[in-house]
């Protein structure tokens, strides 16, 4: 392409809500053929609230809340904020502080609180500890997780004692930037750490027919691998500090521009209003300015 037609490619980029990292992006842009779509905060808005909270025999929810909802406030993850907010409220003011907090990425919490050891976050979390949800609380956890809500497990004094249900709503734009996507060929894939069950209720609701769930943020970067080693093309829509590494790894990253800083230093390019419809566009602005110039 002429660097003329570049230019203009790249400032009707601009007006689209579409940043370029340099013109010569628009040449991966051209090329994909699949696009991953990370779920939370990307096809959903990754605004969190608890919608419920579920508890063993004999254990009381202001407890529980104070309990998981001191720790959560330690981390930033969309699933925290929801659980500390609802925790402060429950509260009205100020929680303990933790100590010894740890962020397991992809699993979730854990450290003491008002010298309790919890634990907050996937049942593998609290597996690793040697703990099992008790049956009822099991069964709570995947009719949620069937709903497309995200449940999370709490543990403290040695025993899974509550489970905290968090529903996050598809951003209004996704169904149509999936249909978008798919009019021009491409394959769209949800790509999560999330529950299989969670990712199988949104994708449904999106469009989305391939889905791969249950990812650790470490090995988002080896699903991309495979699917470029599949022969795909691919480019990976994400918004989080999780998805910087696959974004990078990816032949085309788009960072949500209403994600962290992290992403969008990974990108190729940043869709400035988080809309996903903006993937789509990015795609049609490449194949417009480079398509007929070769
Ligand atoms: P995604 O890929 O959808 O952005 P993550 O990889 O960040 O999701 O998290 C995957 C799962 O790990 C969450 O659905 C949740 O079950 C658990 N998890 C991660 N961080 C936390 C946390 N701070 N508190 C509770 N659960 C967590
Ligand atoms: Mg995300």
């Amino acid at each position: 392409a002429t660097p003329t037609a570049l230019m203009v490619g790249t400032g009707r980029g601009a007006q689209l809500g579409i940043l370029l990292k340099g013109p010569e992006v628009l040449e991966s842009t051209r090329a994909v053929d699949t696009v991953v779509l990370d779920k939370t905060g990307t096809v959903t808005t990754g605004v969190m609230t608890l919608t419920g909270v579920h508890l063993a025999d004999g254990e009381d929810r202001a407890t529980a809340l104070r309990l998981a909802g001191a720790l959560e406030h330690a981390s930033e993850h969309p699933i925290a904020r929801a659980v500390a907010t609802a925790a402060q409220e429950a509260a009205s003011g100020a929680l303990p502080a933790p100590r010894n907090f740890e962020n397991v990425p992809g699993l979730g919490v854990r450290g003491e609180v008002d010298g309790h050891t919890v634990l907050v976050g996937r049942e593998r979390l609290l597996a690793d500890a040697g703990l099992t949800l008790p049956e009822p609380l099991a069964a709570a956890k995947r009719r949620a997780e069937e709903a497309g809500a995200t449940a999370v497990a709490v543990a403290w004094d040695g025993a899974a004692r509550a489970v905290l249900v968090i529903a996050d709503a598809v951003k209004e734009t996704s169904a149509e930037a999936v249909r978008r996507l798919r009019a021009l060929g491409l394959t769209p894939v949800l790509l999560t750490g999330d529950n299989r069950a969670v990712a199988e209720a949104v994708a449904a609701e999106v469009g989305i027919d391939e889905v791969i769930a249950e990812v650790l943020p470490q090995d988002k970067v080896a699903v991309v691998e495979r699917l470029r080693a599949e022969g795909r093309t691919v480019a990976m829509v994400g918004d989080g500090v999780n998805d910087a590494a696959a974004l990078a790894t990816a032949d085309l990253g788009l960072a949500m521009g209403t994600g962290t800083d992290a992403a969008i230093e990974a990108g190729d390019l940043t869709l400035v209003r988080g809309d996903l419809r903006a993937a789509a566009d990015a795609i049609r602005l490449a194949r417009a300015t480079l398509g007929t110039i070769r």
